[in-house]
């Protein structure tokens, strides 16, 4: 290795406090994945390089909302054959890492659009409560997507409607609840819309 090659490589403890910083057990193993896979993974064997990389594809499934049972299955398969055959600590500390987060019961609930954490994108939604809307349109004045839409209240006028998020066109930025002066804007899990809904049907 030469020495600029070795001033880059990145250390483990290091991937293991960037995985740290995510609340999400399936988003820490993700980066955790990727990082080991940007820099202490040298590829030289098999069970390993080839793990590591399919590891992430089973991962990604989970954070997209397209896992199945099966993955869970084969993700553990993946760790476990890491740990067993990996030629040296850093493969088996990586598939030890993911084994330690799939512990928790959150890879099953994602399975169901649930991220606890509410950090995987596609199994979250922002919504505007209507009751709490007071139409200022700040949100809208931040929201790079045009995925708000409302008409501003103007002073001694009545008849506005609340604001609504177009959730087709929202990228989940999350500007817009952090402007939100009168908490009108929440966060929700995909499973605890679907909830609401069958409530309200
Ligand atoms: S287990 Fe170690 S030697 Fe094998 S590919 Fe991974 S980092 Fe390299
Ligand atoms: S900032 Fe809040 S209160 Fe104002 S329009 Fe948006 S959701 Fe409604
Ligand atoms: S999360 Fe981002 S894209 Fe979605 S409505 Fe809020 S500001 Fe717009």
């Amino acid at each position: 290795m030469t020495p600029e090659e070795k001033k880059k490589e990145i250390k483990m403890e290091d991937v293991r406090a960037k995985a740290e910083e995510k609340k999400c057990p399936v988003q820490k193993s993700l980066v955790f994945v990727e990082e080991f896979l940007a820099g202490p993974m040298c590829g030289k064997c098999f069970p390993c390089s080839l793990g590591s990389y399919e590891a992430r594809i089973r991962i990604k499934k989970f954070i997209e909302g397209t896992a199945t049972e099966e993955d869970i299955a084969t993700l553990k398969r993946i760790a476990s054959n890491m740990i067993e055959t990996s030629r040296c600590k850093k493969g088996k500390d990586t598939a030890k890492f993911i084994m330690e987060n799939m512990d928790s019961n959150e890879y099953t609930e994602h399975l169901s659009s649930n991220c606890s954490s509410k950090e995987c994108r596609n199994l979250i939604k922002y919504i505007i409560v209507p009751e709490q809307c007071t139409m200022c349109g700040i949100c809208q004045d931040v929201c790079k997507d045009n995925a708000i839409i409302g008409e501003k209240r103007k002073p001694y006028l009545s008849g506005y409607p609340p604001f609504e998020i177009v959730q087709k066109r929202c990228t989940k930025c999350g500007e817009c609840i952090k402007v939100c002066p009168y908490n009108a804007i929440e966060l929700k899990s995909s499973k605890e819309m679907a909830e609401k809904e069958s409530v309200g049907a």
